[in-house]
Order: C-alpha cells, then structure tokens, then sequence
C-alpha cells in the first residue's frame, strides 16, 4: 500500500456538489483502498450520513474526516496543480491528460499539493471550474457511454497515482515555488479589472475573453515570483490610469 510517506504533500479529492452520500462513501473507499485520505467536500447535498459510512466501509474515517466547503476556489487554495476530470469535450479545449498521464504529471511534481475535482452526478463540472485547473483528465471509454459512476472515476484515476507512484521519476527542479490556486485567482481577478478598466475587456460583450487568458496562464504554471510580477505591472497600470484620470487626460 502507499501511503505516500515518501512526501508530506497532499493529493486532495475534490468532490464538487455530490448529491448522493453512498457516492461520498464510496469515493472515500476508492481512495483509502489507493492511499489516499484527503478529501475535500463542495457544498454537498447531504453530508454527513449513515449511508456515505455504509458505502465506505472501513474508510469511514475518510468520510468523518472530510472538509465541507462552499467553493471550489476554497478547495484547491494551497495547491499548485489542479486537474479537473470530465466526460465531456467542452468548448475551448484544455490541455488534456489521460488517467495514466495525470498519474505520471503527480508523481513528477512530487512536492506540490495537488487537487483533483471531480463533478456532479447530473451535470459533471461547470465550465468556469474547469477552467481553474491546469489540465482536464478524461477516461476513455466506450464511445457510446462516456459518464462513469463518480465513485469509479476516483477509483480510476486514484489507482493511477497509486501505480505511477512505485515507479516516480525524480522530481522536478524549479528555481522557485510554483505559485499556489488562490493566489493564481487573485491574479486573474486583477487583470480582469485591470482590463475591464482600460477597456480593453468589456464585461456586456466579453467573448471568450478571459477563459482564454486563463488557459493561457494556466499552460504556463506561473512561479509566484511571475505572479508577483504581472501583479506589479497591472498596479503599475492602474495607478497610472487613475493619476491621467485625475490630471484629467
Ligand atoms: N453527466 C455528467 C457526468 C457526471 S459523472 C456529464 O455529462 O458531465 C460524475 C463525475 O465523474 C464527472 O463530473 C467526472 O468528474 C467523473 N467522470 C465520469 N466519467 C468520466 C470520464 N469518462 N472521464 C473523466 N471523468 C469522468
């Protein structure tokens, strides 16, 4: 079994808005079986309950163990890689992994703290979550029958951290650390004021403006001193505008 003693990161299953708890417990079964314990609830619809324990088993610690959050944005705050799993093509296309792949890319960035999101029974992730994360991870199936049960998802993908973790390649070496998911979403909260702001983003007619952006600066996986950077040039920018808008130019 591991149990990832080898780091003292966090691998985090993000179950976003579940709505049935047998699928919360079997999920956390999922990852207790694979050596996975962190798990990170979104708003779910009912939690905690008996039938999430039944389901789980003896990972029912995994299920008390839980964090219950209301957003995704609290979910992944703190990790560096976010990878969002989908049945679905969607309509910018993401930088996509298979579940073997996804294993390989976590087992290489050994020391970052990864969140996994997995989505919602009916209608899996929404767009805007999806496009928080670095990559989408889609198992391929059938053709006929893409939508696996939620449970079986985290099994697959979770199995395939588990297998690439016994062979990892050596970690990779980066002069600085990489930037965390909340602090890589205050960025994009600034440059869409900043843009809005000199009008250059227009929020009655913004295309597809700024998922563009973000898969942009996703691709790259900015170090935090990159951030703090583009940070400081649109505070630059700013101050800027506001000082011609004061001499009144
Ligand atoms: N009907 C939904 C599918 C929900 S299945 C839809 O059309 O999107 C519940 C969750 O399990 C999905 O949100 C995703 O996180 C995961 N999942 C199911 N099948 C998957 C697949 N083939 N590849 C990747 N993730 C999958």
């Amino acid at each position: 079994m591991n149990d990832n003693k080898a780091s003292s990161r966090e691998i985090r299953v993000v179950l976003v808005e579940t709505t049935h708890p047998g699928n919360i417990g079997a999920a956390a079964r999922a990852m207790r079986n694979m050596g996975l314990t962190s798990l990170v609830l979104v708003s779910p619809r009912e939690h905690p309950v008996d039938k999430a324990r039944w389901r789980a088993a003896s990972a029912g610690d995994v299920v008390d163990g839980a964090r219950v959050v209301e957003t995704v944005d609290e979910a992944i705050a703190g990790c560096e890689l976010v990878v969002g799993t989908s049945a679905r093509d969607r309509r910018i296309p993401w930088p996509m992994l298979d579940p073997r792949e996804c294993g390989a890319k976590i087992a290489t960035e050994a020391s970052h703290n990864v969140a996994i999101l997995f989505g919602r029974e009916s209608r899996g992730l929404k767009n805007e979550e999806l496009q928080k994360c670095h990559y989408h991870v889609n198992i391929p199936t059938a053709e006929a029958y893409s939508s696996l049960n939620l449970a079986m998802a985290v099994q697959v993908i979770t199995y395939e951290i588990l297998m690439a973790a016994r062979e990892a390649p050596p970690p990779l070496e980066w002069d600085q650390p990489i930037a965390g998911a909340d602090s890589v979403e205050h960025f994009y909260e600034h440059l869409e004021r900043t843009l809005t702001d000199i009008g250059f983003h227009d929020p009655d007619n913004p295309r597809q403006l700024l998922p563009r952006l973000r898969r942009l600066f996703n691709r790259v996986r900015m170090d935090q001193m990159e951030v703090n950077m583009l940070r400081g040039i649109l505070t630059t920018v700013d101050t800027a505008r506001s000082s011609s808008r004061e001499d009144g130019t």
